[in-house]
């Protein structure tokens, strides 16, 4: 999350007066810093240039804190450059329940779409991994927490039939706070044997899937399609379970370890096979698709 770093100062008290802040009135301090240009870290709290950031891949120089990023950004680290080809961008949400909240579902969607520039959760297409072609998966969790309705579920589960067909590696990378989404009641549950049962006929190609898991990767999300991968890489500290840990100490009655749901803890449990370190995760890919994969190369020189 980037956070401007000039946004905090107070111009006004609650009854509306001027605070006590008078040397650098609030429209010359706008002009002079843009909003966004710096970022504080949320872990260590040291600020960088956001540029910086970006350049170092949205990680902290200072403490290796992995920022949440989006859909497109983690495309653009993943996939050699224009190389990604989306699928079923056609595929649009209704409100099959009619639901009623302090927002209604369908301005719910209609403000993260525009808040992200998505139309959805999840974004899926075929693209190049170090001159490997692969279908590939994101789910952002700035949509409604990457929570999984009926069309992430039917997108994901095109793409996982789109790679059996075509025999494609797979890669999908989670980030996903919100499970299944509470929208779509069952037909949001639907969608994690619906993905589940395409992974199993795509098991019988014997290609690989990859299952990238980044912060956070939670409920109904990690119980289907995240946490079934071939291999399940994940992000340094990304929170990973399945009910969140306040939940499970009020029913089991129990203080959990500190660094319980974290990549690392699960690594020591035997869930995960490897955390890497976003720069690394990109060759890491290729790696395990090349241990694995027929050497399906699309362009020799320099792959
Ligand atoms: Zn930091």
């Amino acid at each position: 999350m980037v956070l401007a770093a000039t946004s905090t100062s107070q111009k006004t008290n609650l009854k509306g007066e001027s605070s006590k802040l008078p040397e650098f009135p609030a429209t010359n301090r706008k002009k002079n810093v843009p909003e966004g240009l710096w970022s504080k870290c949320l872990s260590c709290s040291h600020v960088v240039y956001t540029k910086a950031l970006k350049e170092n891949l949205s990680v902290c120089p200072k403490c290796n804190y992995h920022f949440v990023i989006g859909a497109r950004e983690r495309l653009e680290q993943l996939l050699d450059p224009n190389t990604f080809k989306e699928l079923d961008t056609h595929l649009m949400t209704k409100d099959p329940l009619g639901f009623k909240g302090a927002k209604s579902y369908l301005e719910k969607v209609k403000q993260d779409q525009k808040k992200t520039g998505l139309e959805e959760a999840a974004v899926t297409g075929e693209g190049n991994c170090e001159g490997r072609k692969i279908a590939f998966g994101v789910t952002d969790s700035r949509f409604i927490m990457g929570s999984m309705g009926s069309v992430v579920g039917e997108k994901i589960t095109r793409l996982i039939e789109y790679a059996y067909e075509r025999k494609l590696p797979l890669v999908i990378v989670s980030g996903s706070g919100g499970g299944a989404r509470m929208y779509e009641g069952a037909l949001s549950l639907m969608q994690m044997a619906k993905t589940s049962a395409a992974l199993a006929r795509f098991s019988k190609n014997s290609l690989p899937y990859i299952s990238v898991l980044t912060h956070p990767t939670m409920g109904g999300v990690m119980a289907s399609f995240a946490s079934l991968g071939d291999f399940i890489v994940a992000e340094p500290k990304a929170l990973i379970g399945f009910a969140g840990p306040r939940v499970i100490e009020q029913t089991i009655r129990q203080k959990l370890p500190q660094d319980f749901q974290t990549s690392e803890f699960l690594l020591e449990h035997g869930l995960i096979d490897l955390v890497v370190n976003r720069k690394d995760l990109k060759q890491m890919i290729a790696q395990l698709l090349a241990y694995c994969g027929p050497a399906r190369r699309t362009r020799q020189a320099g792959s």
